[in-house]
């Protein structure tokens, strides 16, 4: 069986860390949460050895805030771009925290698990997505995105799971009292909306493909607005197969795995260890 697990620790403006588990090596993609409510998560999940390393996509706080505290408590390896790494503030600057410095593009490997890092367009220094391969699976990391270029949907085409940025209903964001410079930011260069993320899981050649969806607004979204726009995208474009779920914004789950994904969300409720045996 193969021991590739991934579970989302919070998703939303406030704060994005995912947990990745594989037999040798478990690590985060960002740490976007607080010391405690990470902590929290990890006991009751059973986390029996601590991640060690962070893959981080961009500088901006919703995806790094929890360095700061985590490095002072336990030894921690942040990879990143160099340009992520100067654009990052005290938090890395710390005895507890390690740099791994790739190059965009570049392929390294934690444990067994490949790792390939792929440009994004989003407002901030050199921000990144991430592939993560493990035995013969992948997974597509792709949160805090403007758009999404053809590269990248590439890059997703064979994907198991492709974890993405789905912030905003269109409407709420405009009608809302957001600046309209801000809106203009939202919209062009920093985040996918609803409509854009279901229409991309509809035209998504893949039909076995999962679809996260994650980073939802407080503000100009919520977990039933997103999932109404994407099923009636769906159901109208004769693509009710697809598969998708929405991320909670501060809770923990859903849990994937490539094999058994229905009963470890059944076991997750009540506790579910990720430790290996
Ligand atoms: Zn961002």
């Amino acid at each position: 069986m193969t021991e590739f697990r991934i579970v989302s620790l919070g998703s939303s403006s406030e704060g994005n860390c995912f947990l990745i588990v594989t037999k040798e090596e478990s690590f985060f993609i960002d740490l976007g949460i607080g010391f405690r409510d990470l902590m929290r998560k990890l006991r009751f999940l059973k986390v029996s050895s601590l991640p060690s390393t962070v893959l981080l996509s961009h500088e901006h706080g919703d995806h790094t805030t929890g360095i700061r505290s985590f490095s002072k408590k336990f030894p921690i390896t942040i990879c990143a771009n160099d340009s992520t790494f100067k654009n990052l503030n005290n938090a890395v600057k710390n005895p507890g925290v390690e740099s791994k410095i790739f190059t965009t593009g570049e392929v390294f490997q934690i444990g067994k698990a490949k790792i390939k890092s792929f440009p994004v367009y989003h407002d901030a220094a050199e921000p990144v997505g991430f592939t993560v391969m493990y035995e013969k699976h992948k997974v597509v990391y792709l949160m805090d995105s403007g758009r999404v270029e053809q590269n990248t949907k590439k890059e997703m085409a064979d994907a198991d799971l492709v974890i993405i940025d789905s912030n905003y209903d269109d409407f709420s964001l405009l009608q809302g009292k957001y600046p309209d410079t801000l809106k203009e930011r939202i919209m062009c260069s920093g985040h996918l909306s609803n409509e854009v993320v279901g229409n991309l899981i509809l035209n998504h050649p893949n039909p076995q493909t999962e679809f996260w969806l994650g980073h939802l607004s407080k503000e100009h979204n919520s977990p039933g607005l997103a999932s109404v726009t994407v099923n009636y995208i769906l159901k109208y474009g004769n693509g009710q197969k697809k598969k998708f779920k929405i991320l909670p914004r501060k809770g923990i789950g859903p849990l994937w795995h490539p094999a058994e994904t229905r009963q470890l969300e059944f076991m997750y409720k009540s506790g579910t260890s990720l430790s290996q045996p």
